[in-house]
């Protein structure tokens, strides 16, 4: 009967094609993209899960492996212990830095700051370098990878200061050093084995810390470098300053704080001398002033001049209230009048330019002379269009007095503080506090106040001490970035960003800053080494004075800056010029190097070879105008290059609903806790290194992460279903050699093939995400294999061919076969990630005789041949059938029911006829794949069938060569309840009676 109903269809070329699916090296069918989105319906689990039961048991083979199938309460971190130990983690950074491989993939640590426990934001920065690293040494590259330690710094100083008390003002500077040396290796440890903890891969012995003498060496000569060049020079500005802190400080070490509170003022400066072409509108009847606004009262002492903006409208208004004349823009004319609940009547409008020559009186030293001068800084969005200008606290005050030669006195102390220069009243008062009050009240006698408000707004703070700051002049060191920064910004387009997004933000961040003040008055530090002359304004550096230092810090660190007598650190030849040993006419300069100086000259120290540059550097955001910035900018100033060829970019941690993470709202997670659990362990349990692994490469890293119990818990929930996954195929290649047993592909099952294929295009994706850094998207494909393509598909329909067949049976060994490929493949992708996993599943694959490292066993390997598009459109279309059939019989075992395929003769049953060569088969590819007792494949409607059978039309569109050949075909499932009887040994309903064998069982069990 079968025969009759054969297709003896035309035999066409693409009948031809697709049949050489299962023939190396020619072209198959190239099927399309489509993918299958659900391939496990409902009820389409396998009964056969456990034929363990009855007398046949021990003809079956089981899933034999010692792999646990979970890890419970200590055994997970206590497992991940003795892993690092038996698979040499320690050892495996001096392991691979060994081999004899050309390729070099150098990831330069930026280094942490040695100050407070681990946090998960170290563990987010510390583990994505560690897979980065990993996936490229897997690949073959030697990794260069030197942790490092960023150590000087106000915020130790100030800690250990804090943490002395009223004791730390009699600390001599060394004191303090050795104070604050001992608090920063303290934090170092802890870190440090932290990082160990979380299976960071380096030679922990030998990092690079900022307070090692070699390093603040290579600082030294770093800074000379850039001094010979003209690139660094000491000036008198006015900069951010810390009064909290006493010293300056850069932006990078500024946080805004948009709540703070300034008292703003509306003041008048009394004209004095009218501008010579305003004098025939100012008839001198009424008293003239000039409007202006401040929100920063104290600076009204240092005022040297108000500015106006050329371009700009101003006008002479007539005050209803006083009947005074004020000049203020007059676009202002409208919104100031009624803030000082007044109404301004318009004499005369004129233009900025009128203003030129005019002069006014200082509002509160009536003898003092404040000049109208232009100046392109000033705007109309706030204010009066008339600028107060006080050049020692503003940058653009001081480029305005600079270009007109007005004084810059500063009249505020290191502590922020009015100086005896202020005059009686101010003197010893906080500018910020009472100083502000006696400014306002002096304002007040003098009637020069018209009106004092609060005004909220972002404010610059001391991002330590979180106090606010103020602009101050004072002497500092700077390094002049204007050519610098045109320099970089070229570089900048050689280098790669991810995201790419990062470049912009990172030359904004370029752009914004105006110059780089490097000097700060504090002694945890590298100090700055030039000497000072005792009476004159001259210092003393050059190429004797700076070998002869970088030689001593070299050996001795550079705490011989405040150890050694000053003639020792000068040279011999240098201190007879300058007054010999007896008569020094210089002292050693008090400043030290601002700590992004520190840590961004660590390219010079740290970077390998003569190119001295970095594959990849990778931190958090903060760090675009932070480290990355010092880093570059350094290395721009000293030889022309960017120490980094592309640049990873991370965003920060947050809580659970992306909040900031504090003390105070209790949500601050503990790597520690997460790892070895908390307190109470039925609320903080003990998770392991890996689920934190795991859940900073998931986390998508590009934008901020968020991290807390429902995260963790996710996280282990997917580790455990993988952990499954992993279990199922070591279990079912015990007793599999590939060796010898291994199926060549050509003879494999479809579905085998088909396996070999989607994990060919799993390896290849898998390994190009890695590239782009994109770890987030290798989990998202990972567990999009693990639970679609395997758990809910092919491991439900091969547990008969695994449990049931002879255990060398061909069908069986195909399978084995590609097992053993997916185990293999499954492994290396996410050792990276998950190195304690991967290292324990190496360690249970039964045919790896000596299983070391999966990491000293490099990369995924896949073979091209496995590469058969056109096998998706077989598995493709008998998948559709089955789900069609699945689908009619929900919550139904399959197995007790029997289908008939009608297909229409063509190319669709060409391709399921390949599945199934016998008409009926309870044994074939294609009812494996449809876990029925039993399928039929015909090409016409059976004349005779029962009447409750379950009948289903669908169609099929195949797509082959490309596109090329197009065929769409209907067919037809019949679904029938099986008349066979369930076998005692297989359970499928394939036997003749109840207590008999089916044919295939009575064949194993008779050929044992
Ligand atoms: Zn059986």
């Amino acid at each position: 009967m079968r025969g009759a109903l054969r297709p003896h269809g035309p035999g066409t070329a693409a009948l031809a094609a697709a049949r050489s699916w299962g023939v190396p090296g020619r072209l198959g069918w190239l099927g399309t993209a489509r993918r299958l989105l659900v391939r496990s319906v409902a009820g389409a689990d396998s009964q056969l899960t456990s034929p363990n039961s009855g007398k046949y048991r021990d003809t079956v083979l089981l899933p034999q492996t010692s792999f646990p199938m979970k890890l419970l309460g200590r055994q997970q971190p206590d497992t991940e212990l003795e892993i690092q130990q038996k698979c040499g983690f320690s050892g495996l950074y001096s392991w691979q830095r060994e081999r004899k491989v050309k390729s070099e993939f150098c990831l330069h640590d930026g280094p942490p700051y040695a100050n407070g426990d681990p946090h998960v934001g170290h563990a987010l920065n510390k583990i994505l370098k560690d897979i980065a690293n990993r996936y490229h040494m897997m690949r073959g590259s030697k990794i260069h990878f030197v942790p490092g330690w960023d150590c000087h710094g106000l915020p130790i100083e100030v800690k250990v200061l804090s943490e002395l008390g009223g004791k730390a003002q009699d600390l001599s500077a060394m004191e303090i050093r050795e104070k604050a040396r001992s608090f920063a290796k303290a934090a170092i440890e802890k870190q440090k084995s932290a990082f160990i903890r979380w299976g960071i891969m380096a030679d922990w012995n030998n990092c690079y810390y900022t307070f090692d003498g070699k390093y603040e060496a290579s600082q030294l000569r770093t800074f000379y470098q850039m001094y010979e060049k003209g690139l660094v020079y000491r000036s008198y500005k006015p900069v951010f300053w810390s009064p909290s802190s006493r010293t300056a400080l850069a932006e990078a070490e500024l946080e805004y704080n948009p709540e703070h509170v300034s008292r703003s003022i509306y003041v008048k400066f009394p004209l004095l001398k009218p501008p010579p072409k305003l004098a025939s509108l100012l008839d001198g009847s009424s008293p003239v002033s000039i409007l202006v606004w401040t929100t920063q009262p104290w600076t009204i002492p240092a005022n040297e001049a108000v500015c106006y903006m050329p371009e700009s409208k101003y006008a002479v208004v007539k005050c209803s209230t006083s009947g005074d004349l004020y000049i203020l823009a007059e676009e202002k004319v409208a919104s100031v009048g009624p803030i000082l609940e007044t109404t301004f009547e318009v004499i005369s409008t004129f233009s900025g330019v009128d203003l030129e020559n005019g002069t006014c009186s200082h509002p509160l030293f009536p003898d003092k002379v404040s000049p109208l001068l232009p100046a392109t800084h000033v705007t109309m969005a706030k204010g009066t269009g008339l600028v107060h200008t006080a050049p020692a606290h503003g940058m653009e005050d001081y480029s305005v007095a600079s270009q007109h030669n007005l004084p810059m006195d500063c009249l505020v102390d290191e502590s922020g503080i009015f100086t005896e220069d202020a005059g009686p009243e101010l003197q010893n008062k906080a500018v910020l506090k009472e100083g502000t009050d006696v400014v306002i009240k002096m304002l007040q006698t003098s009637e020069n106040l018209l009106k004092e408000e609060k005004l909220i707004h972002s404010y610059p703070y001391d991002w330590r001490t979180k106090k606010p700051v103020v602009i101050r002049a004072s002497k500092q060191w700077f390094i002049n970035i204007t050519d610098i920064k045109t320099t970089a910004k070229e570089l900048l387009k050689t280098v790669k960003f991810v995201p790419g997004a990062a470049l912009n933000a990172m030359v904004d961040m370029l752009d914004r800053r105006p110059y780089w003040c490097i000097s700060r008055q504090r002694v945890w530090g590298v100090p700055i080494p030039v000497f000072h002359h005792k009476t004159k304004d001259e210092y003393l550096i050059n190429s004797q004075t700076i070998d002869h230092i970088v030689k001593l810090v070299e050996q001795h660190g550079s705490d011989i800056w405040w150890t050694l007598p000053p003639e020792q650190l000068l040279p011999k030849e240098v201190l007879s010029q300058v007054g010999g040993p007896g008569a020094l006419e210089y002292v050693p300069g008090q400043d030290i190097l601002d700590i992004w100086f520190d840590s961004g000259t660590s390219w010079s120290y740290v970077l390998p070879g003569t190119d001295q540059r970095a594959d990849l550097y990778l931190e958090g955001k903060d760090q675009l105008g932070g480290w990355f910035q010092s880093s570059l900018l350094t290395s721009v100033a000293a030889r022309k290059k960017a120490p980094f060829k592309s640049v990873v970019v991370h965003g920060f941690t947050l809580g659970e609903k992306g909040e900031k993470m504090s003390k105070s709202l209790g949500n601050v997670v503990n790597p520690d806790v997460v790892i070895n659990g908390g307190k109470d362990q039925s609320k903080e349990p003990p998770y392991g290194a890996d689920v934190l692994r795991w859940w900073v490469a998931e986390s998508n890293v590009f934008t901020e992460v968020t991290i807390g119990p429902s995260a963790l818990n996710a996280a282990r929930d997917d580790i455990s279903k993988l952990r499954n996954t992993l279990r199922f195929l070591l279990g079912n290649v015990a007793g599999f050699n590939p060796e010898t047993d291994s199926v060549p592909v050509k003879n494999m099952y479809v579905i085998d093939q088909y396996m070999l294929h989607l994990l060919q295009d799993l390896a290849s994706k898998i390994t190009d995400s890695y590239k782009q850094y994109d770890f987030g998207k290798v989990i998202r494909l990972l567990k999009a294999f693990y639970t679609r393509e395997l758990s809910n598909f092919y491991f439900s329909i091969i547990k008969d061919r695994l449990y049931c067949e002879d255990e060398s049976d061909p069908k069986r060994r195909s399978c084995q076969t590609a097992l053993a490929e997916i185990l293999d493949i499954m492994v290396r992708s996410f050792a990276p990630i998950l190195p304690h996993l991967a290292e324990e599943v190496f360690q249970h694959i039964p045919y790896i005789k000596e299983p070391k490292s999966v990491f000293r066993t490099g990369w995924i390997n896949t073979s091209s041949i496995w590469k058969k598009p056109g096998l998706e459109e077989a598995v493709e279309s008998a998948c559709a059938m089955r789900d069609s059939f699945l689908g009619s019989i929900p919550g139904k075992n399959a197995a007790e029911y029997e289908v008939i395929i009608v297909i229409e003769p063509g190319l669709l049953f060409e391709i399921i006829e390949m599945l199934q060569a016998e008409e009926t088969s309870s044994t074939s590819q294609l009812n494996e794949l449809m876990m029925a007792s039993q399928s039929t494949l015909l090409a016409q409607e059976p004349k005779e069938r029962p009447a409750d059978v379950i009948e289903l039309n669908g169609t099929f569109l195949i797509n082959l060569e490309g596109g090329d050949i197009r065929e769409e075909s209907s067919y037809k499932v019949i679904v029938m309840p099986t008349t066979k009887e369930k076998c005692p040994r297989c359970w499928k309903h394939t036997a003749e009676s109840a207590d008999t064998l089916c044919p295939r069982c009575a064949q194993v069990v008779g050929g044992k």
